[in-house]
């Protein structure tokens, strides 16, 4: 039975707004319709969550911890259930979703549980004669947290674990396209979370969000999403003087040197330029191929990614799934076809939607690319990758950070001082060296330029999501 109600306060209650079809993008058909939450429910939400904020961010690191590793441990136990609904939701092969997702966001409540009882400061001291000074971290208050349909139940748990680890307590929107493992996970909070701390809204960004993020009692909010909604969060946050916290989108340049590992890096970017449909914001999805490498590399890359699989009747056999909406498979096309309205480039894989029913679209290498054009310079968000050829390493680097994004980059070569002395010239929260994609619970993840800013992931994250205070005391 699929969990369809918001969690305000103690109350599973309906929306009452206009109603949203949740649609299987592989099958095109709705799931469920869902009411956005009314600007009054909105208000509900933040009220019952400024209220759980009084004792909830009174409680010790050690009974947070403890509620947080009991949900990790009930998400275990419904692994097979969420990856099910968001496979349904999302069209990821639910095989991927159960390997890969789930044991990341259990683990992310694990961590957070486990850091928040180890936090670090500043030495308590007499830095003036006959005072004491301290330092605390303090929770911020209530959070407004808006996740994206690309992750849901990830991006849920990247936002909730840091939040509610700091004492925080939160209201948080799900994207109104894949709202359901996040409403499942309502369900398993409110049997394990004092009413309140936690508070699930459904609706459209437009409305339900909009009402959120200018709600001013909001102390906080933390968005992962586009540059534009981006934008509409800062100047929400003005208003109050919220803190924000960013993460909006990337295009990962992928440096590969003539002395690459070639068959490592084919290997990779048919993984991580296409996993999820490249629907991911780290995706491997802009390649820049030296002068002597890049016939090979081409060749290579576009055999490997005709074998990716996708809308294979036995849904285990899948590598990706369709892409999320009807609009975002136009938005991803018509990408693809002014990009192969250039003499200078050839698409040498893919660059078709398949017929049938389902957003599929087939994985693409757009060959030839220059360094100016809009596949290489804008953020596809579709399993499509550009290839640039280049001819030493300043050119390299001066194209991979001439980008509006800066969140996720990576560096192939066999000569690991070259790949370090790259590394250290790229402007990126992340580069990889003849690897992409990596992602651990105690390492940072977030951008530098419009790719937004603030760490999800790591002590970062918790320190993100708590606020440094001094305390003086007078001999
Ligand atoms: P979006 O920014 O519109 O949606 C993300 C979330 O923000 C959703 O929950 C949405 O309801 C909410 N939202 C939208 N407008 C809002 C507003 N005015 N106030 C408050 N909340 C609002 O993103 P999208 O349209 O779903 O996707 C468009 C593009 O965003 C993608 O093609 C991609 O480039 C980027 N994107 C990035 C990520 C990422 O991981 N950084 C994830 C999804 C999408």
């Amino acid at each position: 039975m699929l969990d369809t109600q918001m969690l305000i306060g103690a109350n599973f209650v309906a929306g009452t707004e206009a109603p949203e079809a949740v649609v299987n993008p592989k099958t095109e058909e709705t799931i469920v319709s869902l009411p956005d939450a009314s600007p009054a429910q909105v208000d509900a939400a933040v009220n019952a969550a400024a209220k759980a904020f009084q004792s909830w961010s009174r409680t010790t690191p050690a009974e947070r911890s403890g509620l947080l590793l009991k949900l990790a441990d009930a998400i275990d136990r419904e692994a097979e259930g969420f990856a099910k609904l968001e496979a349904l939701n999302c069209g990821k092969p639910r095989i991927r979703v159960l390997q890969d997702e789930m044991p990341a966001i259990s683990d992310c409540f694990r961590f957070f549980a486990g850091a928040v009882r180890t936090m670090h400061g500043a030495v308590a001291g007499e830095y003036m004669a006959g005072y004491t000074s301290m330092i605390r971290r303090d929770p911020i208050g209530v959070v407004g947290s808006i996740a994206p349909w690309n992750y849901p139940l990830m991006m849920a748990a990247w936002k909730l674990a840091p939040a509610l680890a700091g004492g925080n307590t939160i209201v948080i929107k799900p994207s109104e396209q894949t709202p359901l493992t996040t409403l499942k996970l309502a369900k398993i909070i409110a049997d394990i979370f004092p009413e309140g701390v936690v508070n699930v809204i459904t609706g459209r960004g437009a409305t339900t969000g909009n009402a959120l993020i200018n709600h001013p009692r909001v102390a906080m909010v933390s968005l992962t999403g586009s540059i534009g909604t981006g934008q509409q969060v800062l100047q929400a946050a003005s208003a109050t003087i919220k803190r924000t916290h960013l993460e909006l989108g990337g295009k990962a340049p992928v440096i590969v040197f003539d002395d690459a590992d070639l068959a490592s890096v084919v290997a990779a970017i048919k993984a991580f330029g296409y996993y999820n449909a490249g629907q991911d914001c780290t995706a491997a999805c802009r390649v820049y191929a030296q002068k002597n490498v890049y016939d090979n590399f081409v060749a290579d890359l576009s055999s490997a990614v005709k074998e990716i699989k996708f809308n294979q009747a036995n849904d285990d056999e899948n590598d990706i799934g369709p892409l999320i909406s009807k609009t975002h498979k136009g938005r991803v096309h018509a990408f693809v076809e002014r990009a192969s309205q250039a003499r200078h480039i050839s698409i040498t894989a893919g660059g078709n939607a398949p017929g049938g029913k389902g957003f599929f679209y087939e994985p693409t290498v757009i060959a030839g690319a220059n360094h100016s054009d809009e596949i290489v310079r804008k953020e596809v968000f579709g399993p499509v990758v550009s290839v640039t050829r280049f001819d030493d390493v300043d050119q390299a680097v001066s194209w991979a950070n001439d980008s509006d994004y800066g969140l996720a980059s990576s560096v192939w070569t066999s000569d690991i001082g070259k790949g370090m002395a790259t590394a250290a010239r790229l402007h990126y929260g992340c580069t990889w060296i003849n690897t992409h994609f990596m992602l651990v619970n105690e390492m940072p993840h977030g951008g530098l330029k419009s790719s937004g800013y603030g760490k999800d992931l790591s002590m970062y994250a918790l320190e993100d999501y708590t606020v440094v205070r001094h305390v003086m005391v007078k001999l």
